[in-house]
């Protein structure tokens, strides 16, 4: 038994209910791809000294199915976060709900409710460094900060507890380089507050050219490739702005854990070349490959995790205008969300964001 894992009295009635709100809620979010990609993004409650927070590597988008929600006393989280131990690094892989790695950040936040999630609309401006003062006209008369990035856990949640100290009313917080939380005193208000505020961030993504099945399908011939079901992917190799953005580096750590350092990009040429012999090969196949001007295509290997970061990832760069200054992660960041070791932030991530690692079969089809 986890010291830390509560143990609550009965609930009440109406204790019940709120459980099940959130769920329900959560698992609305957990289904909108502009909000949640796979098992990332995390949602709380507080009631009576215990903070219930989403288990690292549940997908809210089965709240309503599973159990997913972990009872932890406040007042010890608190401490740990004093102490400086990482609440999620008390929990072994034996147990079957471990909380959250952003349980800290819930813990900080008065709220009694708190939705994070990797929103497309607010990553699109999380990563631009005029993001601040872009928000600052967006988001007026709402109670929000910007806050700088730190890595999730503790480091993240100290961000946010300097930010909010002196402004407690603050529901609204824009992660740089990661995401959005919003805050409530119940379900309902987090929930109203959550569509403004995706109202006010929202952003109409550009067009891209069309594929070039032609070249696409050279790659098609080997058995593992497959064109992707999700046309909207294509832009990552179609999008002349798309591609240079993501020569530029990492943007959010999801993408460095789930897609790797560097995009595997390469030019058309390199397809109908020898060179493609790395397509063909069993191990080091990349998850997807992007072909400059010509499209996308996916690994059936590649899991729902994988699949669902790229997808995320493809309509960011379509928010992103060619003339936006980025902040990428720099190269100690990405080193840190990437780093190894038995307990690396990586491994706690994946198992966070990848509870479902299984295979995916892309349909075998393009459609438009
Ligand atoms: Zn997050």
């Amino acid at each position: 038994m986890v010291k830390n894992s509560a143990q609550p009295k009965p609930l009440s009635t109406r204790d019940q209910r709120e459980l099940v709100s959130l769920r329900d809620l959560s698992s609305r979010v957990g289904s909108d791809p502009l909000l949640v990609q796979a098992s990332n993004g995390n949602t709380s409650i507080k009631f009576d000294g215990i903070l219930w927070i989403k288990a690292s590597g549940k997908w809210l988008s089965h709240a309503m199915q599973e159990e997913m929600l972990v009872p932890l006393k406040l007042a010890e989280v608190k401490k740990s976060i004093r102490n400086n131990t990482e609440i999620a690094s008390r929990y072994t892989m034996k147990h079957e709900l471990r909380p959250s790695i952003e349980t800290a950040m819930h813990a900080i936040l008065q709220h009694r409710v708190v939705l994070h999630v990797h929103s497309i609309n607010a990553i699109a401006w999380a990563i631009r460094l005029d993001g601040p003062r872009q928000l600052n006209e967006r988001l007026a008369g709402l109670h929000w900060q910007w806050i700088p990035y730190a890595a999730s856990g503790i480091p993240l949640a100290r961000e946010i507890e300097k930010a909010v100290t002196g402004a407690p009313e603050t529901d609204v917080l824009i992660l740089g380089n990661h995401g959005l939380v919003v805050c409530g005193q119940d379900c309902q208000t987090a929930e109203k507050l959550l569509c403004e505020v995706e109202t006010r961030l929202a952003i109409t993504p550009r067009r891209f050219p069309r594929p070039d099945t032609t070249v696409l399908a050279m790659i098609a011939r080997f058995s593992r490739w497959r064109f992707p079901d999700v046309a909207s992917l294509h832009a990552l190799g179609t999008d002349a702005v798309s591609r240079k953005i993501l020569k530029g580096g990492v943007l959010y750590p999801c993408q460095a854990i789930f897609l790797g350092r560097t995009m595997p990009l390469v030019p058309p040429a390199l397809v109908l070349s020898k060179s493609s012999e790395r397509l063909k090969g069993n191990d080091g196949t990349p998850a997807f490959v992007a072909v400059e001007r010509s499209g996308v295509m996916l690994n059936e290997k590649m899991t729902s995790a994988e699949r669902a970061t790229l997808i995320g990832l493809a309509q960011v760069t379509q928010r992103t205008e060619d003339s936006a200054r980025l902040r990428y992660l720099a190269e100690a960041e990405v080193a840190d969300v990437l780093g190894k070791g038995a307990h690396s932030y990586k491994e706690v991530l994946v198992r966070e964001l990848d509870g479902e690692r299984k295979t995916v079969y892309p349909r075998n089809a393009y459609v438009s």
